[in-house]
């Protein structure tokens, strides 16, 4: 019998996080003036310590023992080898994962939320407001408020609060509280809600509400956290390939493909950045984020400044960005419906480090069904997206008689998304494709914005 999992003990951990800043050169996110935003200007947002993090450019940055001690109630994650998933594509390949679904919330998105509980507890912050797509990060914020006894409010964006109300039931469970968004508690709801009571909303209206709701908040004791984009939540979950590094050196296996499926870039710089890492300094490795074909943001919109929310209440970052007013079509990944992407993964897209994909949603289940079939764990949509690209690659490897080693991330697992399963049996799923049209219009509200340089780090 081969080995399907490797695992680390939790004693093997790792004790610090790796910060690609150290690696890479970025442009600077702007503030209104145009200029370079300063720390102190977040400070009503996010807690010091965290803003701190943010800008740091050390290359390690010790994980907080109280961190660790929450993390370790599933993590080191076991790294899987997709034995029955090579079989049934008949693959040279050897295909492995790291399984984030094993978390408490079902996902990866509780390595940065505890992270960031942890730092807001440590300053004195008491309520934490966030939004939420597909309420997976709701729920991983909910799970690690309640761990340190801080207050959680969330915003959910409209669409996924009518189709997945379990998430709900989930944050209600750890205490957190949520609203459909846009709602009325906040202007920027309001606004949006006046031109189109209808909308689906979108995570970029849901940021703005968030903020909003926490720098207005009077007793001074509330923060935002947002639950992927910014260079500490990229930080916090490079615990996932740092994992699969030791894992893989303890069975002198190195991968030559990584994936993993790309919303705000979490999950797959997560996965990723620590190769990235050995990439910079001469390893071989191809490294592909995958998007969903119906919002191709880092496969089709441009390289800009822009805002991160739809009221535009954050700097302008730099990223690849399809307008901070748009709204995506209502496909079933809730995770995946942001217009713009993290600007460190929109750097090493810039500088040819890594080599974007898209895939529809069609071929998103159908590669999720092979795997749901073969190694058992229902995949979230999301990952689902990743999936067709470990499915391609695996077949690609096959014509080629190649034995190539494929690492991805399955970034969570799908079980309170069966409503969109059902749909996709009922052949009620279709795909968006958007037009040449509909992207140049919603790229328009960023064409008076400064434009970022394109830099070569080396
Ligand atoms: C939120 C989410 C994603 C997308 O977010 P990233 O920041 O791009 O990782 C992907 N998969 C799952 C399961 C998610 O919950």
């Amino acid at each position: 019998m081969e080995a399907r999992k490797i695992f680390l003990s939790e004693d093997e951990m790792p004790r610090q996080w790796y910060n690609i800043l150290a690696d890479i050169k970025m442009n600077p996110p702007l503030g209104p003036d145009g200029n370079p935003v300063t720390p102190d200007k977040l400070a009503p947002v996010f807690p010091m310590n965290l803003i701190e993090q943010e800008v740091s450019t050390e290359r390690w940055i010790d994980i907080p023992e109280p961190v660790l001690d929450i993390l370790s109630m599933w993590r080191p994650s076991p790294l899987v080898r997709a034995l029955s998933l090579e079989k049934a594509l008949d693959t040279p390949a050897k295909i492995y994962f790291k399984n984030e679904s094993v978390s408490p919330p079902g996902s990866h998105k509780p390595n940065t939320a505890v992270a960031q509980a942890y730092y807001n507890k440590e300053f004195g912050i008491e309520k934490i407001t966030t939004e939420t797509g597909a309420g997976q990060w709701g729920s991983a914020l909910s799970f690690a408020c309640a761990q340190f006894g801080i207050e959680c409010k969330v915003y959910m964006v409209r669409i996924s609060f009518d189709q997945k109300p379990y998430r709900k039931s989930m944050m209600s469970v750890w205490g957190g509280k949520c609203v459909a968004s846009p709602s009325t508690e906040t202007k920027a709801g309001r606004d949006v809600l006046e031109k189109d009571p209808n909308t689906p909303g979108s995570l970029g209206i849901a940021i703005s509400e968030a903020i909003e709701a926490a720098v207005t908040d009077e007793t001074g004791k509330t923060r935002y956290s947002l639950g992927s984009v910014l260079n500490h939540v990229m930080l916090h979950q490079t615990i996932v390939g740092l994992e699969a590094k030791k894992q893989f050196e303890k069975i002198g296996e190195y991968p030559d493909i990584i994936i993993g499926c790309a919303g705000g870039g979490s999950n797959f710089a997560g996965i990723a950045f620590p190769f990235v890492h050995d990439k910079i300094n001469g390893k071989e490795i191809e490294i592909y984020p995958v998007e969903p074909a119906a919002c191709p943001t880092l496969t089709k919109a441009p390289f800009v400044y822009d805002h991160g929310d739809t009221a535009k209440y954050t700097p302008l970052l730099p990223m690849y960005s399809l307008g901070h007013a748009f709204v995506p079509p209502p496909f079933h990944a809730g995770g995946l419906r942001y217009h713009g992407m993290a600007p460190t993964v929109s750097q090493l897209a810039v500088e040819g480090i890594i080599t974007p994909k898209a895939v529809t949603q069609l071929d998103a289940y159908k590669a999720g069904m092979i795997l749901a079939r073969s190694e058992g764990i229902i995949p979230a949509p999301e990952t689902n997206h990743a999936l067709a690209c470990v499915v391609d690659e695996a077949r690609k490897a096959k014509e080629e008689g190649r034995e190539k080693v494929i690492l991805f991330n399955w970034s969570g697992h799908g079980l309170l998304d069966l409503m969109a399963y059902d749909k996709y049996f009922s052949n009620e799923l279709k795909d968006f494709e958007l037009t040449e049209e509909e992207m140049l219009e919603s790229e328009k509200v960023f064409e008076n914005y400064p434009k970022p340089e394109l830099i070569k780090s080396r």
